[in-house]
């Protein structure tokens, strides 16, 4: 096993509350981890610290065995490390294309990303990875299943090597559960790590290769 991340001794305090306490998390290289605990065990929290949303109290990240600091997203994007959240992020006013490249553009250089090159980019991506979108629908027409689709390839088209994703089947239909596991198990095939947030111990056996539980 090789290992590629390592959370080191991690607590994050709220005030007088611990929300993780002395924690102790490691990935290798290309393996489907599932971090897997009750509701309000303090997963999601674990994972904004690993993509610099917050900063943790106490506690150590490795990368490739070197120390890093993470203290903000876009370092977590430096990294490679991508993070699909609970409650989607998207813009539904906008297209599934124009969400794809969202911010992904420093605004000052004046350069943007034109509508055909973001169309361009979401095909790409989406024939890529096997993750079926249309890139032109409005995400406020999309059905959710397709909403953690285009979450997922924006994440990808950053350049996550690491995916983390938070409770990734809570909004979905059985259906549409079966068809996400067989993307990451496709993602996992093209050299892809990807962190498995679940509270279902029940769901995640056929997909996970380890797993660490939060207690
Ligand atoms: P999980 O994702 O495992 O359900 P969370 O990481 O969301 O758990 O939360 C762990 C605990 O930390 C919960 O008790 C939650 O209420 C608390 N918590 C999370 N974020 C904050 C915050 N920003 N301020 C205060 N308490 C928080
Ligand atoms: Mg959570």
């Amino acid at each position: 096993m090789e290992e590629l991340l390592r959370m080191e001794h991690i607590s994050k305090r709220f005030g007088n509350f611990y929300a993780n306490h002395d924690v102790n998390f490691s990935v290798a290289k290309g393996e489907v981890h599932t971090l897997l605990g009750e509701n309000g065990a303090g997963k999601s929290t674990l994972m904004n610290i690993l993509i610099g949303l917050y900063q943790p109290t106490e506690g150590k990240i490795f990368l490739n065995g070197q120390e890093v600091r993470i203290d903000s997203p876009s370092q977590a994007v430096k990294l490679g490390i991508g993070m699909v959240h609970q409650h989607f992020m998207l813009v539904p006013s906008l297209t599934v294309a124009e969400n794809m490249v969202l911010g992904m553009v420093p605004k000052k250089s004046g350069l943007f990303i034109d509508a055909k090159k973001a169309v361009e980019i979401t095909k790409e991506y989406s024939e890529k990875f096997n993750l079926h979108v249309d890139p032109d629908a409005k995400v406020m027409d999309i059905p959710v299943g397709m909403k953690q689709k285009v979450e997922i390839l924006k994440a990808l088209v950053r350049g996550a090597r690491i995916l983390i994703l938070d409770e990734p089947t809570a909004v979905l239909t059985a259906q549409e559960t079966e068809e996400l596991f067989k993307e990451l198990i496709n993602l996992k095939k093209q050299g892809y790590t990807i962190i498995f947030i679940s509270h279902k111990l029940n769901e995640i056996m056929q997909i996970t290769d380890r797993m660490t539980i939060l207690r």
